[in-house]
């Protein structure tokens, strides 16, 4: 059901000029995809959303945008050469390319499913008096495999934290995990793979530099610190916000947008006091949750999930996730940085990136609290949650069915449309007339092709939350009908107030309200 969904998603994408695959006629580039005509204005809102949220709304957060490239050290400094890395096996006989851990993962989630099968099926056979708790713990078989999974699970997150390989290869070896594609056992061992994206500066290949793509936009960030704190006057707590395309080369990249390898990110990092570190984390988990909740869509697709096992330079971290068809999955990190990340580049750097404190008369390095999200992760979310297939009545009495992306009207690609009933009479000219005047304030689309009912259905598809239909009744008093996406509903208006309905309706200043503390 829910991979339905997905795929009629993805399919939607396509067919609507939302996403396509990057490089299609040459059949395509792997986990790389181009935004279309509609895709692209759904991404610029969400960035003003988010920008606007975060920076405008905040006296002390300022925005950057900084190069892609960066001199090769920042890569040593923040711990990506050494420690960006997944654990990858090949197979030998097929040739394909897997990460070790996911092997072992999803092999400890089909032993979970045994068990679990094993209770559905006891469940069935003792009906109203079934006691799990008292079968999972008499039934031997479910025992026996509980004790397995256990121990093996034990085995697994021991090699991970101990970056043992050879551990990671013989857990593979001794569970006898085939190939999924081809069922083959005959596997290489387990090597690290880094992350990033090599490329070289310069045109004389002995001379060449080898730099990165970055695989993030925080260190920017953190190279710019001191040069926006004293040209801006910053005094701390501040922040510095910004978005921009970051590289991962993953080695499985599944799932469409959600985990590619040209990606775009949307991250701020919070300047404090040490010792501050628990208040501004907790402060900045509820902004930022408080910014999806006023969207409207289901709270309870939304959830914080905290993290088990740190990363080397967090002290606290929690994801938002949100619960796509393939699960709750991560789309935005919450992270207590200390002063790792402006330390670790102070340390290679030699030069001092410290803050003197007027009112404790004192310097000291900075700690840091992240906010990380993906625009695409974002991007998917959106379409997921506003994705409806609804069954309507039709004027003949014959039900009919329409797809419509419920997007908030703020965030919608096309704000209206502008539709002459029928191409003759002079309407045609009127609707673009009407166009040309609301043209400088919002997207506006003129359609005069179809019935419609068809041009309806079209912009319900791609979320335009207002259609204005240009009729003979026009003609007469300079009025039009004004039709509602999610209700069908229309409505008789004079069209010189067609500017100051539509306005109210897709302010962003009404949704910022609700964030203004
Ligand atoms: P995951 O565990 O899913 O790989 P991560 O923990 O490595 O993600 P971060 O390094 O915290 O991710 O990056 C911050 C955000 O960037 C993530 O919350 C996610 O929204 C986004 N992101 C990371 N990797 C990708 C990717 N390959 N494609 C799309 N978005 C990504």
């Amino acid at each position: 059901m829910a991979q339905d969904l997905f795929k009629k998603i993805i399919s939607h994408c396509k067919e609507y000029g939302f996403i396509f695959q990057s490089s299609e006629i040459y059949d395509g580039l792997s986990a790389v995809y181009d935004y279309g005509q509609f895709g692209v204005e759904l991404k610029n809102n969400l960035v003003k959303y988010w920008w606007d949220a975060v920076v405008y709304l905040n006296e002390d957060v300022v925005g950057l945008d900084s190069a892609i490239f960066m001199h090769p050290k920042v890569w040593e400094a923040s711990g990506h050469v050494s420690a960006f890395n997944d654990p990858l096996i090949d197979n030998k006989d097929s040739q394909k390319r897997y990460r070790a851990d996911m092997l072992v993962e999803d092999y400890l989630e089909k032993q979970e499913a045994k068990i679990n099968k094993e209770i559905e099926k006891a469940a069935k056979r003792f009906g109203d008096s079934f006691d799990e708790e008292k079968f999972r713990t008499t039934n031997p078989r479910v025992i026996n495999l509980q004790k397995k999974v256990d121990s093996l699970r034990e085995k697994f997150v021991n090699a991970l934290e101990k970056d043992d390989l050879d551990q990671l290869k013989q857990i593979i070896v001794d569970c006898d995990i085939a190939d999924p594609e081809t069922g083959s056992k005959n596997w290489t061992d387990v090597r690290k793979f880094n992350l990033m994206f090599e490329t070289q500066l310069g045109s004389i290949s002995e001379e060449a530099t080898k730099l990165y793509l970055r695989p993030e936009t925080a260190q920017g960030i953190f190279l710019n610190f001191l040069n926006v704190q004293k040209s801006g006057r910053m005094k701390i707590p501040f922040g510095i916000a910004q978005t921009g395309k970051a590289f991962r080369n993953e080695i499985v990249a599944r799932q469409f947008i959600f985990r590619m390898r040209e990606f775009e990110q949307m991250e701020m990092e919070f300047f404090i006091r040490p010792g501050e570190e628990n208040k501004w984390f907790e402060y900045w988990k509820e902004a930022r949750m408080n910014w999806y909740k006023a969207l409207g869509f289901d709270e309870s697709k939304l959830r914080f999930h905290d993290h088990e096992k740190l990363a080397h330079y967090a002290e606290a971290a929690t994801d938002i996730q949100f619960e796509f068809p393939f699960g709750f999955k991560e789309i935005e990190g919450i992270h207590s940085r200390t002063d790792f990340d402006l330390g670790q580049q102070q340390k290679f750097s030699g030069k001092k990136l410290q803050y003197f404190d007027s009112e404790l008369n004192e310097s000291y390095v900075p700690y840091v609290i992240e906010t990380s999200m993906g625009l695409d992760r974002l991007f998917l979310m959106i379409l997921t949650a506003s994705y409806c297939e609804e069954e309507i009545e039709k004027e003949s009495g014959k039900t009919d069915e329409r797809v419509v992306l419920r997007i908030p009207a703020f965030l919608a690609p096309v704000k209206l449309a502008i539709l002459p009933l029928v191409n003759k009479d002079g309407l045609p000219e009127i609707a673009r007339e009407i166009r040309d005047d609301l043209k400088f304030n919002f997207n506006c689309h003129y359609e005069e092709k179809d019935s419609i009912g068809r041009r309806y259905r079209r912009q319900d598809a791609i979320g335009t939350p207002f259609c204005i239909t240009v009729d003979h009744q026009t003609i007469q008093d300079n009025t039009v009908t004004i039709r509602y996406r999610d209700t069908m509903n229309q409505e008789r208006v004079p069209v010189n107030e067609l500017n100051d309905i539509i306005q109210d309706k897709i302010s962003l200043k009404k949704i910022l309200g609700k964030l203004n503390k």
